[in-house]
């Protein structure tokens, strides 16, 4: 038995992978998109699921399946680590929908369709939110009502859990050490983004909070703002605390700002002189900075900055704008190593600076494959 299914499902996707564990190498990969939007072909997850089943027909050998692992987006303070699938873990998924309204739901779904194809099979929930659960109180409490705190669980959590796990494990190999020797900031920038400190192999800050919400600049996600905006704009304009949640999480970011989500396409209008794409280029970049300092400060001793996911895998611009001007802090990019396209683990810091900047493409499928079958082996 050798084959790990992996599930990760958005709000509106289901990404599957199919893995042999032997060579790592990937059987079947596939994603239903658009599920539940008048322009896709699936009406929900649970139909979605069906499809993902029927594609997988051929690639899968059910006597081979050790383990389904899915990807659950939201553990609140319950769970810190992988966990084997039963009922009772289901309830507390369910009852976690608050914080999740959109996300968990759709995990609930498809880990229920799984478990009915798979009877036999052992399911993994691994928790988006798990490695941030060694954060200290200092780094996780908002200051708000005790009520809003105990009785709501209003905390950061923080998100991207698997891949800043995986991306600074993967870094402190490439510096020939172990996890526990080295402190690593990750720069996870794909669509949604976010940055984590991690000192001697734990997440002690990452910039999402309660909900993905907070932090950087993404592609449709405002990040950070005033808390007072959200109540200064229902006044103004009668919005509704869900509409303007929408907004906030949909139609702002580089949307907003530069009229498409999409990096690339911001990149090369502001190369074309576009000044509403340059400014959201700057703005995006200051951002990473001001949480690079936070997290140095945090940190005290930095030996890695590792840039990951679909920007930071790609992009040499924001890259550069990221650390520009931290030189005299010992990071620094090599103008040539930045921009050498490559799909490898590489180094683009210059020989003189202190720090290593690092990329590394992140592999969430296969942190969340070798989680599950690190789950089953302890349990057996
Ligand atoms: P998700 O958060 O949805 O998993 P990814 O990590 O795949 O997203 O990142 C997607 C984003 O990566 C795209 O929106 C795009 O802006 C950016 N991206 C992908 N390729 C490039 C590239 N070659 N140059 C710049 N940005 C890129």
């Amino acid at each position: 038995m050798n084959q790990v299914l992996v599930l990760n499902s958005g709000s509106s996707s289901i990404k599957y992978q199919l893995i042999d564990m032997d060579d790592r190498a990937r059987l079947a990969v596939g994603a239903i998109e658009r599920i539940g939007e008048s322009s896709g072909a699936v009406a929900d997850h649970a139909a979605g699921m069906k499809v993902v089943l029927a594609e997988l027909e051929g690639a899968l050998d059910r006597s081979q399946l050790a383990a389904v692992g899915h990807r659950v987006v939201h553990g609140g303070d319950r769970f810190r680590g992988p966990t084997l699938i039963d009922d009772e873990v289901c309830d507390a998924v369910r009852e976690l929908i608050p914080l999740a309204p959109l996300h968990n739901p759709a995990n609930l779904t498809l880990i229920e369709a799984a478990r009915a194809a798979f009877p036999d099979t052992p399911q993994v929930a691994v928790f988006d939110t798990a490695f941030h659960q060694t954060l200290p109180a200092a780094a996780h409490t908002y200051a708000v009502p005790q009520s809003w705190r105990t009785d709501l669980g209003v905390r950061r959590y923080g998100f991207h859990g698997t891949s800043h796990q995986y991306v600074s494990r993967r870094a402190a190999a490439m510096l020939g050490r172990r996890p526990e020797e080295v402190n690593v900031i990750v720069l996870h920038l794909g669509n949604g983004a976010s940055v984590c400190a991690i000192r001697e192999g734990k997440s002690i800050d990452t910039s999402m909070g309660m909900t993905p919400l907070e932090g950087l600049i993404m592609g449709t996600r405002s990040g950070d703002l005033d808390p007072a905006i959200p109540a200064y704009i229902a006044r103004q304009t009668g919005r509704s605390p869900e509409q303007i949640d929408q907004t906030l999480n949909k139609e702002s970011g580089l949307l907003a700002l530069a009229g498409s989500n999409d990096l690339r396409d911001v990149d090369t209008a502001a190369a074309t002189g576009d000044e509403a794409a340059q400014l959201a280029l700057d703005a995006y970049c200051y951002r990473i900075r001001k949480y690079i300092g936070a997290y140095l400060a945090a940190l005290g001793r930095l030996d890695a900055l590792v840039f990951t996911a679909g920007v930071g895998e790609n992009s040499p611009t924001i890259r550069a704008g990221a650390v520009a001007g931290l030189d005299h802090l010992g990071i620094a990019v090599s103008p040539k190593r930045n921009t050498q396209q490559s799909k490898e683990e590489r180094y683009i810091s210059p020989y003189w600076a202190e720090t290593a900047v690092l990329v590394v493409p992140t592999d969430e499928e296969i942190e969340i494959a070798d989680q599950a079958l690190a789950v089953l082996g302890g349990a057996s």
